[in-house]
């Protein structure tokens, strides 16, 4: 299946100059979704992780269907004053200013392979800072999974030396 296009491209958004990849078209269409889970589970099996951990708020709608499909538990990474326990954070930069993503403490055990998952690899930032939370929880990041990478953003350069792999690729 064409899983490309099955995601819209909307011009200019959230600002002027942007091309947001709008994945909701291909969530509307059943077994596109069910497809691009099952093609990202054959990519991931053999990093064999333990659990699979994804930021809000679009990585949850694929982390959630790959934890359930691999047999694996889910982690949510969430931005600040979300999660109700103790958390853990990794702060990261933006065009302006700082973000911040959060899990719970104790969501991680020491030594565990988790599996990143997140909808979209633009510049590589969010990614980056979720992989770095793992290590600070003394997890093991067993790779990482996008549905699309912009290429042209070069995000991948952020994730070091992690195995990561990529339904779709484009500019
Ligand atoms: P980044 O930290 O720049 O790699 O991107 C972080 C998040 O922003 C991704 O997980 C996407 O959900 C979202 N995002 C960034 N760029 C785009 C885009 N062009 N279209 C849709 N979502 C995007």
């Amino acid at each position: 299946m064409d899983f490309a296009s099955k995601i819209r491209l909307i011009k200019d958004f959230p600002r002027p100059g942007i091309n947001f990849r709008d994945i909701t078209t291909l969530l509307q269409d059943g077994p596109a979704f069910g497809q691009v889970v099952n093609a990202l589970a054959d990519l991931c099996r053999e990093m064999k992780p333990d659990i699979i951990a994804c930021p809000e708020a679009r990585g949850f709608v694929l982390g959630a269907p790959l934890a359930y499909v691999l047999g694996k538990g889910l982690v949510l990474m969430r931005k600040p004053g979300k999660l109700p326990g103790k958390t853990i954070a990794c702060q990261y930069q933006l065009e302006y200013g700082t973000d911040a993503l959060e899990v719970h403490e104790g969501a991680i055990r020491p030594g565990q392979r988790v599996l990143l998952v997140d909808d979209i690899l633009a510049t590589g930032g969010t990614m980056a800072a979720a992989a770095k939370l793992i290590q600070q929880c003394g997890g093991q990041v067993a790779g990482i999974a996008f549905l699309l990478e912009l290429e042209g953003l070069k995000g991948i350069e952020k994730l070091g030396n992690h195995q990561v792999v990529t339904l779709i690729k484009c500019e």
